[in-house]
Formats: C-alpha cells, structure tokens, sequence
C-alpha cells in the first residue's frame, strides 16, 4: 500500500465484503490479514480494528463479529527499530483490540483467498495488505542512472555517482550511514535530505566546498489506534494518550500552511468526536 488511490481501493474492498456478510447473514468468515509488523502495518491493523469494533459493528454486529484481523511479522517482534518494551507494549494494545498477531511467521505466497507460511498451515484471507517493506517510486530504474539495490547510487553529498549536477534525495536514495546501511524510507530523511541539497547546489554555484549528509534521527513514533501510540527519542520513551497526541501535534506540525493545519485539525476533531463514520463510505476512485 503505497498511495491515496490503493489506499481507498483497499477500503473499498472491505467494505464490499462486509456488505456482502450483511446480506448473506450467515456464518462466512471473513479475514483481513496485514504482513508485516514495522510502523505502517501495526497502524494499518489498528485501524481495521477499530473500524470492526466501532462503525461496523453500530451497522451490523453479527456481520461484524465474523470478521478477523491478523498481523503477520517474520520476526520475533512487532516494532523492530523500536525497543523490546514497546514492541511488547504494541502487541499487547494490538491483541486488546482484537487483533491475531503471527509473529516468526514468514509468508512464502499469498494466493487469492490463503496466505502460506513456512513451516505452518496456511492462513485463510480474503483480504491481504503487503506492508512489508517500503520501495521508492519506480523512476529511480527508469531514468538508467546507477543504482545500488533499488536506491539510485549516491556520493556522501548525494550527488548521484559519476553525475555530479544529478542529486538523489528521500526514497530514491541509496546514501549509506556510518555502519553501510541505508536511512530508513522515512519523511524526516528526505525532508532534511532537501534541505541539505538546496544548500549544496547553492554551494556548488558560488564554487564552494561540498559537505557530506549527515543523518540527524530525531526519533520514531508509530501509531497504533485511538490513544494508543508509542513513541522513542534516544533513551526517553513514551507510550499510550500522551504518545497519541504527541503523534497527532508533530504531524500536524509538519504539514505545510495554515489552511492545510486547520483543515486537518478540523477533520481529526470530527472523526474523534463521531468515531470516523465517513469510514463507511465506498469510493473506488479519488
Ligand atoms: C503507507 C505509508 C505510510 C507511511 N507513514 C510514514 C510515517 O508515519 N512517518 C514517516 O516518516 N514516513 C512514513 N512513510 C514514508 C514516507 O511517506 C516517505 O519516506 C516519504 O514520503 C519519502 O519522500 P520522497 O519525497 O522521497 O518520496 P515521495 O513522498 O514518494 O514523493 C515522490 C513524488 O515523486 C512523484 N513522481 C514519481 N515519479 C515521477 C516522475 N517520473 N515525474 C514526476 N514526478 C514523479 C510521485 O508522484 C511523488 O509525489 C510512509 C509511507 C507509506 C507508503
């Protein structure tokens, strides 16, 4: 799940089988399961979650009450680039909301109505969402410039390598930190990585020094469902309301203009206060 348009074509599928239990009135099981357990899939189960126990079950509760979420995760944790304690504190908030969590489970296909694993019997699902690793926007390959694993190859000034007047910023990226490891696929890299090359072409024009990117970590939040979230910045950590709403103020920080915070604001404060029942609406197209 990448974009608006998969996102609302998800939903739109979910709620086309959920009307169908409604109408069927009978006992078909209907499981929507989410692979992978970093940030996007623990928010993605969380949200499915809430929507089975809140808007669907007011519309149809035993149509509702057939309906199962499942998390899988490879590895032996949710949260991975968290702490142990708050990986172990998002699994219990996930299962509090009902949520099965599969965890060493790694998926080996997912066909169009089971998903296998290795070494387990197949899981039955009718909806799958691969959230399992992120992927930059296909241009990287199409522009035929050097790449490194899917990451187009860059200099330590982000410069792309053997073409100095090309930069290669956020995704898209293939800078390696200290350790020779890619920055994660997250906005705070490609926002200070923006910031850095304006700087560098400004340098490059009046013939200056080129620096080296540097990575600044700020931290990592992940939210989970209505005041549920977890948040870590170096050795501080926090968790629950108070996480929730710093999650919502730094996000809402961060979108550009006054009309766009307000606008936003507004919205959040009517899904909080009618529990989100424009989740119901089918839109397959934006
Ligand atoms: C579901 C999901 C949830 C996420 N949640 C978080 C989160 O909570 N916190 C966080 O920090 N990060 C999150 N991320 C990651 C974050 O969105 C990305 O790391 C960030 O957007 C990267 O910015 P970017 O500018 O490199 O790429 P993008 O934001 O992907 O922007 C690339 C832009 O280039 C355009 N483009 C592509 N090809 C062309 C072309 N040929 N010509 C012109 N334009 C083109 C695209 O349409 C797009 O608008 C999430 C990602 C996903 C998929």
């Amino acid at each position: 799940m990448k974009s608006v348009h998969e996102a609302l074509s998800i939903r739109a599928e979910v709620m086309r089988r959920f009307e169908d239990l409604c109408r069927f009135q009978d006992d078909t099981p209907f499981t929507i399961t989410v692979v992978g357990g970093g940030p996007t899939g623990v928010e993605m189960a969380g949200a499915f979650a809430e929507l089975v126990r809140g808007p669907l079950t007011n519309d149809q509760a035993e149509a509702a009450a057939n309906i199962k979420i499942v998390l899988i995760e490879a590895g032996p944790r949710l949260l991975p680039s968290f702490s142990p304690k708050l990986s172990a504190r998002t699994k219990s908030d996930l299962e509090k909301l009902g949520v099965d969590i599969k965890l060493n489970t790694a998926v080996e296909e997912v066909t169009n109505s089971a998903i296998k694993v290795s070494g387990a019997a197949e899981i039955p699902s009718q909806v799958t969402i691969w959230a399992a690793g992120v992927k930059g926007e296909p241009a990287a390959s199409q522009l035929n410039l050097p790449l490194i694993s899917s990451r187009i190859d860059v200099e330590n000034s982000l410069q792309v390598k053997n073409y100095p007047h090309i930069w290669a910023i956020g995704d898209i990226s293939g800078y390696k930190d200290a350790n020779g490891k890619f920055l994660p696929m997250v906005a705070p890299v490609a926002l200070q990585q923006g910031k850095f090359v304006a700087k560098q072409i400004i340098n490059l024009a009046q013939n200056k020094a080129l620096k080296s990117f540097k990575y600044r970590d700020k931290g990592s939040m992940a939210t989970i469902g209505r005041h549920k979230a977890v948040v870590e910045v170096g050795k501080f950590r926090m968790t629950g309301v108070l996480a929730w709403y710093a999650w919502l103020w730094l996000h809402l920080f961060y979108l550009l203009g006054g009309r766009n915070k307000i606008g936003t604001m507004a919205d959040w404060t009517w899904n909080y206060l009618t529990f989100d029942r424009g989740n119901r609406h089918i839109m397959d197209s934006i």
